[in-house]
């Protein structure tokens, strides 16, 4: 027999127990390849089928991701040939190749994820699916008052235009502000060159959300698998 029962594929992605699993799938509740399945027992691909709860992807392949909170200083390359401190000196797994999911610039700290799933690394950097990264930088005001127009508008840089998706002061205390910037590009140093060529120099960078994933109060230089539900949420 080839696959493995739904039940027991739904059960270990996180769903609940193999008999509350059973019920979703008597409630209709579970799709597989776009269709409803209501007989138990059915064989599925893990790694292939497209399985869904309430029309949510669950996660049941055996990838692996991971989200990093890279510290500032490490490059965002698995190796480096120069023997600097890079983002496979914090990762112990060496049974698969892992990749990550764009790049940070290496004085930028904050979430880098991880993941065996190449095919999927490439696509979610890919301009086309537009995935929201969210950064907070440190600046010097004061700074206008309509600056969050400015960068939804756009700042015309060397290689073209930058807007920003989203804008908000967080702190400011003094002439120190930290602002989050939200915007679904991944050009070079775009944060910074957007906010140096509006006038305020980035002293910091930490980059807080990747898409679905949020970096919360994960401690810098450390790994956390990510969920089934958020792995579910970057399919
Ligand atoms: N923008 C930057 O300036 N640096 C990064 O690492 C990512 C976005």
């Amino acid at each position: 027999l080839e696959g493995e029962r739904l039940q027991k594929v739904l059960a270990r992605a996180g769903m609940g127990s193999r008999r509350a699993c059973e019920e979703l799938i008597d409630q209709g509740r579970v799709m597989v390849n776009g269709k409803v399945v209501r007989e138990q027992g059915k064989r599925v691909d893990p790694d292939k089928d497209k399985i869904e709860v309430d029309g949510l992807t669950v996660a049941t392949q055996n990838y692996l991701f991971f989200a990093l909170n890279k510290p500032a200083g490490v490059v965002a390359t698995m190796e480096d040939p120069d023997g600097r401190q890079c983002l496979g000196d914090y990762v112990n797994n060496r049974e698969t190749r892992l990749f990550h999911v764009g790049r940070l610039d290496t004085e930028t700290e904050g979430i880098i994820l991880l993941t065996n799933h190449g095919e999927l690394a490439h696509r979610l950097t890919h301009p086309k699916y537009g995935v929201q990264k969210t950064y907070l930088a440190a600046i010097q005001g004061p700074i206008p008052r309509d600056l969050g127009k400015i960068l939804a508008k756009g700042i015309e840089l060397e290689d073209g235009w930058a807007r920003a998706d989203g804008f908000k002061v967080v702190q400011n205390v003094g002439k120190n502000y930290l602002v989050e910037v939200t915007l679904h590009e991944g050009r070079k140093h775009i944060v910074r060159r957007m906010l140096a060529e509006a006038g305020f120099p980035v002293e910091k960078l930490v980059r807080t959300q990747f898409g679905p994933i949020a970096l919360g109060d994960q401690k810098s230089g450390w790994l956390r698998r990510l969920t089934n539900p958020e792995v579910g949420q970057l399919m």
